[in-house]
C-alpha cells in the first residue's frame, strides 16, 4: 500500500527534490554553492513578494521566530499577540520567555482577529513594539486578513507588523512589501515543498532598524549577522547544504508555475475539499477557512481513534488529528504544497472508505463526486 500524508507538515516533497538532495555535498564557500544561493535568495523573494532580504536558517519556523524576537526587541518591551490557536499561543508565551511584555489578543478557535480588535488593543497600548499574526492558524485552519490588518496597524502606530507565515506562504496570497508587513516567517516543511529542517525570516527597513538597538541577549541567532552574510549570499555559519539544494530545486517548481498560480491552486484544491465534507454532512470547524489546511468536525457516533486507524492502516492516509480542546472532536486535512486535483479526490475517497468502516452511513460516492465537480468547476 502507499503511504500518503495529508498533514499541515511535514508535507510530501517532490521527487526531483527529493534527487536534488540526493547530489552529493559541495561546500558552502565554493562559488558553485554562491551560485544556487544567489538563486535561492531571488526565488525567497519572489516567493514573499518582497525586494527586501529574506533570511534562511537552519532550525524549525519556531526557531525563526525566535531569532526575529531577540534581534528586533529589549527586555520591558511590549508586543501584542493574537493568541486563536495552538500557534498563537505560542507568540504570546515565547515573548514572555525573554523578559518581554506581551499583551494577547484571545480569540475563539475557529474565529479571525479583526483589524477593530487589535486596534482597539493598540490604543490601550499605544507604546506596543509589535503586534504578532498569523496567517493561517494551522491548528483550527482559520485565515487571517493579513492586508487590511497591516494597513491599520501602520496607519494608526509604528508597531512592527509581524507574521507567522508558517502555513500562509505558498498558499495564500501574501504581499510583504505592498502589504507592509515588516517581519514575516516561514519554515521548509510547509508550503515550500521541502523536509524538516529550514526556516526563512522577510524583514522591512524599519524592522532592519530596530535591530539596531535590540538589546536582548544572541549569538547564532543574531539576525544582523545573517544579513551581513546574506549581502554576499554567504551565511554566518554552516548551512545546511542539502536541503538548501533542495529549496533550490523547489523554488523553481514554484517560480516556473508561478506564485499567483500556486496560490489560486491552492483555493481551489480547498473549495474542492470543502464541497466532498459537505456532500458527506461534514461540517467544517472554521469560519474563516485557510487554503493550506481544512479542519472538520469528526461526525456524531464516529470514533476519532478508529477512524483514524482506518484512513492509517487501512488505506494508508495520514492526516492531523484536533489540537488542545479539540483533540478527538476535529481532524485537519492538509493540501499545502505538493498537491494537486487528483490528491483531494484520493483523500476523500479514503475518508469515505474509513467512515464506511466505522458505520458512518451516507450516499457512497457522493464526497467523491462533490469534490470532483467543484474541482472541475462543474455547477
Ligand atoms: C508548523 C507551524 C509552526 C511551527 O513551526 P515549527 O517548524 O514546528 O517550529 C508555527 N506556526 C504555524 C502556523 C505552523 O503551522
Amino acid at each position: 500500500m502507499k503511504s500518503r500524508l495529508f498533514t499541515p507538515g511535514p508535507t510530501p516533497v517532490p521527487e526531483t527534490v527529493m534527487l536534488r538532495m540526493a547530489s552529493p555535498i559541495i561546500h558552502h564557500r565554493h562559488p558553485e554553492f554562491r551560485a544556487v544561493m544567489e538563486r535561492v535568495n531571488r526565488n525567497l523573494q519572489y516567493v514573499f513578494q518582497t525586494s527586501r532580504p529574506v533570511l534562511t536558517l537552519a532550525c524549525s519556523g519556531t526557531g525563526a521566530m525566535e531569532a526575529a524576537f531577540v534581534s528586533c526587541f529589549s527586555p520591558g518591551e511590549t508586543v501584542i499577540a493574537v493568541n486563536g490557536g495552538k500557534f498563537g499561543e505560542r507568540w504570546v508565551q515565547m515573548p514572555r520567555a525573554f523578559g518581554l511584555n506581551s499583551v494577547e489578543i484571545r480569540i475563539p478557535w475557529g474565529h479571525a482577529v479583526s483589524a477593530e480588535q487589535v486596534l482597539d488593543t493598540l490604543h490601550t497600548h499605544p507604546g506596543a513594539k509589535a503586534v504578532v499574526l498569523t496567517q493561517s492558524e494551522t491548528s483550527t485552519g482559520t485565515a487571517t486578513d493579513i492586508q487590511t490588518i497591516a494597513r491599520a496597524v501602520r496607519e494608526h502606530s509604528d508597531a512592527l507588523v509581524c507574521v507567522d507565515g508558517i502555513t500562509s506562504v505558498g498558499a495564500h496570497e501574501l504581499r510583504f512589501d505592498e502589504w507592509g508587513i515588516d517581519l514575516c516567517v516561514t519554515g521548509s516543511q510547509k508550503g515550500l515543498m521541502i523536509p524538516p529542517g529550514l526556516a526563512f525570516v522577510a524583514l522591512s527597513d524599519r524592522a532592519i532598524e530596530r535591530m539596531e538597538r535590540s538589546t536582548l541577549p544572541k549569538f547564532y541567532f543574531d539576525l544582523q549577522r545573517y544579513l551581513r552574510a546574506h549581502a554576499s549570499a554567504d551565511s554566518p555559519w554552516t548551512p545546511a547544504v542539502s536541503l538548501i539544494l533542495g529549496l533550490d530545486e523547489a523554488l523553481e517548481m514554484i517560480r516556473a508555475e508561478g506564485i499567483e498560480a500556486v496560490w489560486s491552486r491552492h483555493r481551489r484544491l480547498a473549495l474542492g475539499l470543502r464541497a466532498g465534507f459537505r456532500a458527506l454532512g461534514i461540517r467544517l470547524f472554521s469560519e474563516s477557512p485557510s487554503y493550506a489546511v481544512t479542519p472538520v468536525w469528526i461526525p456524531e457516533g464516529v470514533d476519532w481513534t478508529a477512524f483514524n486507524r482506518a484512513l492509517k492502516t487501512g488505506n494508508g492516509i495520514t492526516v492531523a488529528g484536533g489540537q488542545g480542546d479539540f483533540a478527538g472532536k476535529i481532524f485537519r486535512v492538509s493540501h499545502l504544497g505538493y498537491y494537486d486535483d487528483l490528491d483531494m479526490v484520493t483523500v476523500i475517497a479514503a475518508i469515505e472508505r474509513a467512515l464506511a468502516s466505522v458505520g458512518y452511513s451516507f450516499p457512497s460516492g457522493s464526497g467523491v463526486a462533490a469534490t470532483q465537480r467543484a474541482l472541475l468547476g462543474i455547477t
